[in-house]
């Protein structure tokens, strides 16, 4: 009963993006239209500048498709016990080139004894990686990103952290809206995704953010969903 619950609520969520969709890509289209038809008439130095704009647009559109097809796949994911852990390893090389890149340092905080949950493995990817694109994207050089781990009675809980510019009230009522952003060349749908996946492990998100500051997702998974996905607690050490 509880996953066809989710199935409807993804189902429009999905809907409603299709529609939003449409007007979100014939925006960057329309843009390239226009400047393809001034570059008719226009000097070198006009035509690199336009040449640049063309190019950032549709790579705007590209990842808005890239992003709402993530969201509209995997429908039927498969889930399978595996540890958190390992999708956070798996995950390293990418985030740490990536805070490399931005002169930004990352901090792995991760519990010990975690029990294996019960995962889709390539939407929990999607789901830290756009945690941690995000805190990232909020943070200028020397800021921290924090991925930390733990296990709080029947739930494990994922921390990312910034310590970037913090989330003003105003942006953290549309957080998860579809096609909310602030940022020039967001799409608006990375948190919309990493909402529509931890519906679908049962889980919750919780934001707390303070300006300035930076800001913290939490997100909580259900250990017992199923009973298999418990382990023994003497062959827990054998995971650390
Ligand atoms: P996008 O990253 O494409 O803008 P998201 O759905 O990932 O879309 O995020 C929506 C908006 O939420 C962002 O544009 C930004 O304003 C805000 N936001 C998300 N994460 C953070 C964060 N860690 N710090 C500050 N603002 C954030
Ligand atoms: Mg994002």
């Amino acid at each position: 009963l509880r996953s066809e619950f989710i199935n409807v609520e993804r189902l429009s969520l999905v809907g409603q993006m299709a529609a939003g969709i449409t007007h979100e890509i014939r925006n960057p289209m329309a843009v390239v239209r226009g400047f393809l038809q001034l570059m008719q008439e226009k000097s070198p130095d006009t035509l690199d500048h336009y040449y640049r704009i063309v190019m950032e647009e549709l790579d705007r559109a590209n990842s808005i498709i890239n992003d709402f097809l993530s969201l509209a796949q995997n429908r039927t994911a498969e889930k399978e016990e595996c540890h958190l852990h390992d999708i956070i390893h798996e995950l390293s090389p990418l985030l740490w080139a990536d805070a490399n890149l931005r002169g930004q340092s990352i901090e792995l905080k991760l519990g010990s004894m975690m029990p294996k949950l019960l995962l889709n493995p390539k939407e929990m990817k999607q789901l830290i990686l756009n945690l941690c694109r995000n805190g990232m994207e909020a943070m200028g050089e020397k800021g921290t990103l924090t991925i930390e781990t733990r296990l709080e009675g029947e739930q494990v809980k994922l921390f990312v952290k910034d310590t970037g510019i913090g989330i003003p009230d105003d942006v953290l009522q549309r957080l998860f809206e579809p096609f909310f952003t602030t940022k020039n060349k967001g799409t608006g749908l990375g948190l919309a995704l990493c909402m529509s996946v931890v519906q679908r492990h049962n889980g919750t998100i919780d934001v707390k953010s303070s300006e300035g500051q930076g800001t913290v997702f939490i997100i909580s998974l259900p250990v017992r969903s199923s009973p298999q996905t418990m382990i023994e607690p003497q062959s827990a050490a054998a995971f650390e």
